[in-house]
């Protein structure tokens, strides 16, 4: 596909899933974390993983849901230790650091906008080494409030001065683009393969990318 790349001064990147493999989240969280509960509690393996899922689906979509010290709390385990035990196992897409270059040759500015936690967010930068690429890193703990919400992209776009209609936003989350596309951003892409170990996934109202050099034509 061609994009008008004239059209755009600002290209917005969601880190997990889109910048970076989510295989890392899905085994992190629906692996090592029930397994690591199990342990804990004397659970069967089972029942273990039902407790946990249950609890994280209460939280989708809040800030809760990404917040490190809220699960290790609420699991009692030390979920940023575990994280990092596993650092090894965070990856970035294949094709990701070229897209930067690409941007960046553009002229584009460039921020990295996550609902990741802080603690999460500096593990996995300083394993990847991406964080040379941004004019802006913005964690949603910063805004006090998730990507879901429409208000987000209203103070984000306040912060960084961005015109909405002159503005790329690429995310794996469909209810994200929703919210952003509510509040007016222009050029959304939906990344339909964010982990390579599962199947990708499909959106019914934004143009998807499986690859980034498929706006790089
Ligand atoms: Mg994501």
């Amino acid at each position: 596909m061609t994009f008008a790349w004239p059209e755009v001064d600002w290209v917005l990147l969601d880190m997990d899933g889109t910048l970076l493999d989510k295989y890392f989240d899905d085994y992190f969280w629906e692996t090592l974390v029930p397994a690591e509960y199990a342990r804990r509690q004397g659970l069967k393996p089972d029942a273990a993983r039902r407790a946990v899922l249950a609890r994280y689906q209460r939280e989708e979509g809040t800030l809760n849901w990404t917040d490190v010290d809220f699960w290790s709390r609420e699991l009692d385990l030390d979920i940023p230790a575990l994280k990092a035990g596993i650092r090894h196992l965070i990856e970035v897409h294949p094709d990701s650091e070229v897209f930067l270059q690409f941007l960046q040759n553009l002229g584009k500015k460039i921020a990295l906008v996550t609902n990741a936690h802080y603690k999460t967010l500096d593990l996995k930068m300083s394993h990847v080494g991406l964080l040379g690429y941004f004019d802006q890193v913005i964690s949603s703990f910063d805004l006090g409030m998730p990507k879901e919400e429409v208000r987000f992209w209203q103070v984000l776009a306040d912060q960084l001065r961005l015109d909405p209609q002159r503005t790329l936003l690429i995310d794996d989350n469909e209810e994200i683009l929703q919210a952003a596309l509510r509040f007016g951003l222009k050029y959304l892409f939906f990344k339909a393969k964010p982990s390579s170990q599962a199947e990708a996934g499909i959106s019914h109202h934004f143009p998807m990318i499986s690859r980034f050099w498929e706006l790089m034509a």
